[in-house]
Parts: structure tokens; sequence; C-alpha cells
């Protein structure tokens, strides 16, 4: 797949959205799979972070032309709208990628991009006026041209349908973005490296970002203020605020500090208890990962001959990947297909044959007489399972009649210990195999307050494991709930 993205922010210069897009196209790269074009204007070349060794890559370096206008907003504009439609046409690109919201609409290949937030959209005063004005103008338009939306958060994907209403498009959270760094760690750990490298003690409230006007960090102050005035207990809390911007936070916070000064003269005797941390001031802190996480993820890498950074980042890239794929609406090839459908190399026949219990996908509940029961590693809803039959064919009619009662049989008797266990509101089952067409059943708890409420859950999703023990107890229950039936 000949994949085009727009690398214009490919820099931690560029700030959250920049890691993130150095981060997702670096991941995709290391995938080694397919033929990355990443479009870059001449003037940001130099900031450039990306893997540009590997021959998965090429960069094309678009030079300024007499057109190029020197507004930075304007610029955005014809850089997606005039510049990118002819580059991506010329170099015969499948799908393009965007990490950062804007789509090409005068080219009509499928595109697929990601969403951050919809602040723009809540508040004018969140951003610039300049940045708001262009994102209202040029964001929603660029979503509904797209084939499918990644978010960086379920708060997102719901403003995605609420503010813009857009329910025709698959929009899917990947939460940890492209990056170890974002795998959940050991808070209580974690808290301690923090506090000593800050040099602070408890108790405290932190607040770690920037200072824009989006970040609301007034209100947080206001909040703060109102905290220590009026509950006792609040008063010795210290206010910590990591980041910001050196230059503008001096100067807000001088402001903001006569503001507090004045709204809690009696309960405090100076602000000292309000700190900032400059970014240049900033120790440089590294937290560790949570060791059961790191050890859950080796368990499933080593299975597939990685490190856990190297598993992460694949599962990531795997799925921003089944995205593309899914925006160029392409299948296997045919032959490839044909054979699956033969069982050739039939990964689920496999899973039938392997005498281990727990591999990458899940972990083998009970053998009953037409199928093998396993629970998904990566669940969309707790409880989430696979019944594979044990016969390779494609469709339960394909099963003998006899075949066909008994393969039932066992699926019923299983969705009613999952419900047994789980307590669901409903019970969905769901035989699809367009990816695997080996016969299996997936039985997918629902649960009020799902996110995918009155439809069903796409299949695709993407989750940390389970804890290895985690796993193990629930799948005992499942299976002590079997027995009773
Ligand atoms: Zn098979």
């Amino acid at each position: 797949m000949k994949i085009g993205i727009d690398a214009k922010f490919a820099s931690s210069r560029h700030g959250g959205i920049g890691t993130y897009t150095t981060n997702i196209i670096n991941a995709l790269i290391n995938l080694d799979q397919d033929e990355i074009i990443a479009f870059v204007p001449e003037a940001l070349l130099p900031d450039l972070e990306l893997v540009t060794t590997s021959k998965r890559l090429s960069i094309q370096v678009i030079n300024a032309d007499e057109n190029t206008p020197e507004d930075p907003y304007d610029f955005r504009v014809y850089w997606k709208q005039e510049i990118l439609p002819v580059q991506l046409e010329n170099h015969k690109v499948d799908v393009f990628f965007n990490p950062a919201f804007m789509a090409p609409l005068k080219w009509d290949g499928p595109k697929v991009v990601t969403v951050h937030d919809l602040v723009f959209e809540r508040s004018d005063h969140y951003n610039s006026e300049r940045s708001t004005k262009y994102y209202r103008k040029w964001a929603k338009r660029c979503a509904e041209h797209a084939n499918a939306i990644i978010t960086v958060s379920q708060f997102t994907a719901q403003d995605i349908y609420e503010l813009w209403n857009i329910d025709h498009i698959p929009v899917r959270p990947v939460y940890i973005a492209p990056a170890l760094l974002f795998a959940p760690n050991n808070r209580d750990i974690s808290k301690t490296i923090v506090l000593t490298e800050l040099g602070v003690s408890d108790p405290y409230l932190l607040y770690v970002g920037d200072n824009f006007p989006r970040k609301n960090l007034e209100r947080l102050i206001q909040a703060y203020s109102l905290l220590t005035t009026s509950v006792a207990s609040a008063g010795s809390r210290k206010l910590l605020c990591k980041g910001g911007k050196a230059v503008n936070l001096s100067k807000g916070l001088r402001v903001r500090n006569q503001k507090i000064s004045r709204a809690s003269r009696s309960e405090r005797s100076n602000d000292s208890d309000l700190r900032f941390f400059r970014r240049k001031d900033l120790p440089k802190i590294e937290l560790e990962l949570d060791d059961q996480i790191i050890e859950t993820l080796e368990t499933f890498a080593s299975r597939q001959n990685r490190n856990a950074a190297e598993f992460l980042a694949w599962g990531v890239s795997n799925y921003t990947r089944g995205f593309l794929m899914m925006a160029l609406g392409e299948w296997m090839p045919r032959d490839q297909w044909d054979a699956l459908r033969r069982g050739d190399g039939c990964p689920l026949c496999d899973a039938i044959a392997s005498p281990d219990l727990i591999d990458a996908y899940g972990c083998t509940v009970i053998d009953l007489p037409m199928g093998r029961l396993r629970l998904n590693n990566y669940p969309d809803t707790p409880g989430q399972c696979t019944f594979i039959c044990k016969q390779h064919v494609c469709e339960p009619y394909h099963l003998s009649s006899a075949d066909q009662a008994a393969f039932f049989a066992d699926l019923m008797r299983v969705a009613q210990a999952l419900e047994k266990v789980y307590q669901p509101i409903k019970m969905n089952l769901q035989i699809l195999g367009n990816t695997i067409p080996h016969l299996h059943c997936h039985l997918q708890p629902r649960y009020h307050g799902d996110f995918a409420p009155n439809g069903p859950l796409a299949p695709i999703s993407e989750k940390l494991p389970l804890p290895l023990e985690e796993f193990k107890a629930q799948s005992a229950r499942i299976l002590a709930a079997l027995t009773s039936f």
C-alpha cells in the first residue's frame, strides 16, 4: 500500500500534535509493510524527526513558489488544497493520511484523518481568533470528506457525533496514541518521582500543560482559590502547574496571582502555595511503566519475537493501518482469499490445533464438542469471547445437519454462561468471518452506557491487554458458570 502522509508537523517542535505525528509516521515506517511518502514543505524540512534511513520512506520536499502565501494560515490552506492534491495524484498514492485534522478536498482518493479535539467548536476563546476561524472553516469539511476518522479519545469521538452530526463515517478512538509513553504507569512510583524532581511535598494538585487559553488555566486557578477559601482541609494543598510558555506564563501569572490574593487573603499568608514551573526550568522526568503491564506486554510480544515497545508500536500501527485499508476499501488479493477459504494457512485452524492456552489474541477457556471457547485478550467490552468451530468450514450450513445443531447447542451454552458471569444488558452473537473465513462466532456482552448505544460494536478496536491474573480469573469464572448449563 502506498500511503501519502502530510508530514508538515512531524517534529516535536510542533508540540503535542508534532509528537503524535512523528510517532505515528515512524511506527508505520517501522512496520515495514508499506511505502510511505511524507510530504514536507521545504521550510520545515530541517525540523523533521522521521526514520529517514528506512527504504520504506520517501520524503517529498515541496519548494515554495511565487504563489506560496507568507501568512501561516493562508499557507496551510494553500498547502492542503492546492499543493497536496497535485502531489498525491503525481505520486499515485493509494491512501492519504493526515495525523492532524485536514484533508485535500480536491483529491478524490481515500482519506483518513486524526481529529484531536473540537475545542474550537465549543468556545470562541480557547484558541486565537485566527486559529478558531481556520479550524471552524476547514476541520468539519475535511472530516466529512474522510473515509475514516481516528480520534485520540472517546470524548472527541462523541463530540464529532454531537457537534458535527457525523454518524456515517467510521470514527474510532486510538487511546494510547502511537507511543509507549502513554501507556498507564504505576501511580505511586510516578508520584514519588514527580514530587522529588519538582522538589515539592504532599498534598498538592498537579496541572500539566501549556497555558494556552483553551487549557482554561484561569478557571483552574479560580477553582483552586475557591477551594482554599471554602474547604478548610484544602488550605495546605499546593497547586503545581507544570509546563507552559515561559514568557506568557509569567505575565499571566502576575495578574492571576493578584486575583487569587484578593480572593483568599484571609486564608493564606502569601502566594507561595501556587507554584509554576517554567518549561526551561523543568527537570526531565522519566516515569517507569508499571512492571505488571510491561510483563504482560512482554509475554504477548515475545510470542511474535518482538520487545514490548515494538509490540505496542505494531499493535497500534496495525490498527491505524487497518483503518487505512478500510478507507481504501481493499480486500486481500483474490487468490489469497480463496486459499484461506480452503483452509490453506488458516489462522483459526492453527488456533484450534495449538496446545498453547494463552497467545496474543486470548486464552482458551474450554474445548466443547463442536468448538473452542476463547476469551479475548483485547476485549471491546468485558467478557468478549470467540467460539471457534473445530472444523474448517466457512458457513454454518456447510456443517452436517447434526453438527449444525450441536454447534448451536454449544453456542447457547456458552452465551448463557457469559450472561451469568458478566450480567450484560444484551448479548450480541456475531458470525462474520470477513477477515478469516473459518466459522467462528463473536460473543459480545453489551452494557448500559457502553460506547455504541443502541447499535452494534464495530469489530475492530484497540486496547491494552488484560493483566494476566485478571485474564485467568475471568476465564475461571466462565468455566465455573459453564458447568451449570
Ligand atoms: Zn480454518
